[in-house]
Order: C-alpha cells, then sequence, then structure tokens
C-alpha cells in the first residue's frame, strides 16, 4: 500500500470529522516521525502537546509494557496496587491534596465543570441548580456537548445544540468584563486556558492570570485552569500558570500527562473543593487505570529528569527570534511563549497556511493550521538546540517557495 491507499481506506471508512495534512506516519522518535513512505520528518504538532516527552520515549513505553503484562483494568470498583503510588505522586509534583483520575481531556474538563457546581452548592451556598461558570471567547475546552455549550466557535457548535446553561462569557484577556461578570453572585467559577491553544496561541497580557485570581478571590469563586494543552512543561513552566505565581483552585490536566502513550487526564484540587464529589457520583470505567498509572508517574519524572520546562523556555526563545529573521511578506506575526508557538500567516496569491503546511512538509517538517490562517509551530519538547536549529532552515526553505 502507498499513500494514497492508506487515505483512500481512512477516507472509505472513517468518519470525516478531520481534514488531515497528506502524510500517513507509521513510527516515531523523539522529535521525528516516518511515514509509510520511510520518509523522516520534523514533529511539529507533537499531538497536540501531547508528545511533550518525544515520541515512544523508552522509559514510559517501559512502564506501559511492564504494566501491560501483569494488570490493565480494574475498574475503580476495586482497589488497585498501583493507583494510589499515582495518586501520592502527582498530588506532591503538583503541590494539591488530591486527584481525580480521568482519560481525556475534555472528561477531565467536564469533571472540573460538575466540581466547581457541587462545591457551588455544598460550599459557596449557592441555591440549587443556580451556579454559574464564566468562560472565554475563543476557549476550546473539548467537543462534549457541555463544553461546546462555551464554545463560540461555530464549527464547535452550529448544529449540536441545544446547549447546556449555566455559563457566562466574556472576552479572553479583558479584566473588566471579568470584574463585570463577577458582580453576579451566582457565580461559583472561572474557566481559563493560561494561554488559548487552538484558537491560535493567544497571549494573554502579563498579568491577567493574576489579576483574574485576585478577583475570583475577592468573589469566593473558583479560578480553574485548563492546562491541558499548556501544562507539563510546554510553555517553559512547569504550568503556564507559573508565570504568574498563580495556583489554580481546579488543575486541569491531560495530554502529555501519559507522554502521548496513552489517554490520561486528571483534575487536581485542595480536600475542600474536591470531598464535595462522593461516591458513585462520579466516575469512569478507565479512569485511574493501572497502565495509566504507571505510564503518568514515567510521563512526569522524563519531565522532571530531562528538565523539558528549562528546554522549552531556551529553545523557544530562539525559535521565536529566528522566526522573526524569516524574510516573508506571509508571515504577519510570531508569538508564544515557551515551545507553544503559532505564526499568523498573511495569504498571497491565493496560497494560504495549508499550502505552507503542505511545502513544509516536503520540506521534512510537520504542523497543522488552526482557523485558516495561524500554524501552530510545538514540537517536542526533548528536541536539541541543533535539531531545532535544522527544522528552523527547513521551515525558511518552505517559505522561499512562495517568493
Ligand atoms: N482543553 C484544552 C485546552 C485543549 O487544548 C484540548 C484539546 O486540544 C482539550 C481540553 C480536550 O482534550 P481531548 O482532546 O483529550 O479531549
Amino acid at each position: 500500500m502507498n499513500t494514497q491507499d492508506y487515505i483512500n481506506r481512512e477516507d472509505k471508512f472513517g468518519a470525516h470529522n478531520y481534514h488531515p495534512l497528506p502524510v500517513v506516519l507509521e513510527r516515531g522518535e523523539g522529535p521525528f516521525v516516518w511515514d509509510v513512505e520511510g520518509k523522516r520528518y520534523f514533529d511539529f504538532l507533537s499531538a497536540y502537546s501531547a508528545v511533550n516527552q518525544g515520541h515512544c520515549h523508552p522509559a514510559i513505553v517501559k512502564a506501559l509494557t511492564d504494566q501491560a503484562k501483569r494488570l490493565t483494568l480494574t475498574s475503580r470498583a476495586f482497589y488497585n496496587s498501583v493507583l494510589g503510588e499515582y495518586e501520592e505522586y502527582v498530588t506532591k509534583y503538583f503541590k494539591y491534596d488530591k486527584v481525580l483520575p480521568m482519560n481525556s481531556g475534555a472528561e477531565a474538563d467536564e469533571t472540573a465543570l460538575k466540581l466547581c457546581r457541587k462545591w457551588a452548592y455544598k460550599k459557596k451556598g449557592i441555591k440549587s441548580n443556580n451556579a454559574k461558570i464564566i468562560a472565554c471567547e475563543g476557549n476550546f475546552h473539548g467537543r462534549t456537548i457541555s463544553i461546546i455549550s462555551m464554545s463560540t466557535d461555530p464549527d464547535a457548535r452550529d448544529d449540536y445544540g441545544p446547549f447546556t446553561p449555566g455559563f457566562i462569557i466574556i472576552p479572553y484577556n479583558d479584566l473588566k468584563a471579568l470584574e463585570n461578570a463577577l458582580r453576579d453572585p451566582d457565580v461559583a467559577g472561572f474557566l481559563v486556558e493560561p494561554i488559548q491553544g487552538e484558537a491560535g496561541v493567544f497571549v494573554p497580557d502579563e498579568g491577567y492570570l493574576r489579576k483574574s485570581y485576585e478577583l475570583c478571590k475577592s468573589k469566593n469563586v473558583l479560578f480553574i485552569a485548563d492546562e491541558v494543552q499548556t501544562g507539563i512543561a510546554r510553555t517553559g513552566k512547569l504550568l503556564a500558570c507559573d508565570h504568574e505565581g498563580v495556583r489554580p483552585d481546579i488543575l486541569i490536566l491531560g495530554k502529555a500527562l501519559s507522554g502521548g502513550v496513552l489517554p490520561v487526564s486528571a483534575v487536581l484540587a485542595d480536600d475542600e473543593i474536591m470531598l464535595t464529589i462522593k461516591p458513585g457520583e462520579h466516575g469512569s470505567t478507565f479512569g485511574g487505570n493501572p497502565l495509566a498509572a504507571k505510564v503518568a508517574v514515567a510521563a512526569l519524572e522524563v519531565v522532571k529528569n530531562e528538565k523539558l520546562a528549562e528546554n522549552a523556555d531556551r529553545l523557544g526563545k530562539i525559535f521565536r527570534h529566528e522566526f522573526s529573521s524569516i524574510k516573508s511578506d506571509m508571515v504577519e506575526l510570531v508569538r508564544g511563549k515557551g515551545l507553544l508557538n503559532a505564526v499568523v500567516i498573511k495569504p498571497k496569491n491565493g496560497k494560504e497556511a495549508w499550502d505552507v503546511c503542505l511545502a513544509m512538509k516536503d520540506k521534512g517538517l510537520i504542523a497543522k493550521p488552526t482557523h485558516n490562517h495561524i500554524i501552530r509551530f510545538a514540537p517536542p519538547l526533548v528536541i536539541t538546540e541543533k535539531q531545532l536549529m535544522e527544522a528552523i532552515e527547513l521551515i525558511k526553505e518552505a517559505f522561499k517557495l512562495f517568493e
């Protein structure tokens, strides 16, 4: 089978809910992936920042395979010998009293919403069914019905209503709007991405997170950070909130919590919040399974041992500096933090971000447009400086094709 055969088969038998770049990958190692024709690429998407530790990291794969031979799933109907070890490890790592394990990022976001509502009724004293949660325009928290009820993206919402009530949507990076919304006494939480990833790597003004947090505190409202994409070293700190010394009341993690090996997500909070959820009220068959528990410990160890946050911080600065020297009238703007960056593309002669991605693919680097005119550049954080410079050369060569 060649590339086109693989594509045709997916097209015929799979739902058409994605529009992939025409490349068929079959192997990965570190910052690289190889296609079915044997061609090597720099992976500059990292599975939407799930593969921060690099593809098939040997320590994570070893944790996976060792545990897979012993016990993979018990459900939470019984205790298992690994979950407690993970719970202790992850809560100490992120400095929270408790963790609630789930699988996908969307599930963790749903969990955080439920936890916030429960806290509103049990602790804050909001009248039953009246709690509201503030979210931001341009957000991306996943694809479930409740989550798209907060979305302002027509692609996520159109023809999927009716929607879940109880959300107040305000502009991102707008403290005045937050202050106004917080006047409503039924507000229980403020859900925010420290950097809006899917929206195109929108980095808010310095101080926005800290001031938002303080505004929330002044109204006894939970500050809930969705760090599914920004967390786990991606932006040059363990958490993007760390850039402003903010400790979220509820922290949502996913993606790189497993280094991309299997779906592992988590919600972290202190007892006052987490213990409002009682047995039988929330959960998931696969959440907290022994395989995920072992993998997550190994994935977080790699982040610490290989100093991935430091690497992301240092290489991110080099990336933005090098990119700003690219002489192309298609490059409108470069922005980001650590190794979560985006370039805003100005179309030229009918050529758009998609065409640039195709050109980069031909040169040996894969990335994907978000919202038509933005390309996100987010390589695995294990990339070396030498590899990064090599990758930037490929990007430069691709842009030259449009001169
Ligand atoms: N939250 C954020 C900030 C995300 O970027 C994503 C995915 O891109 C999600 C939640 C949803 O995660 P998942 O696709 O694992 O459900």
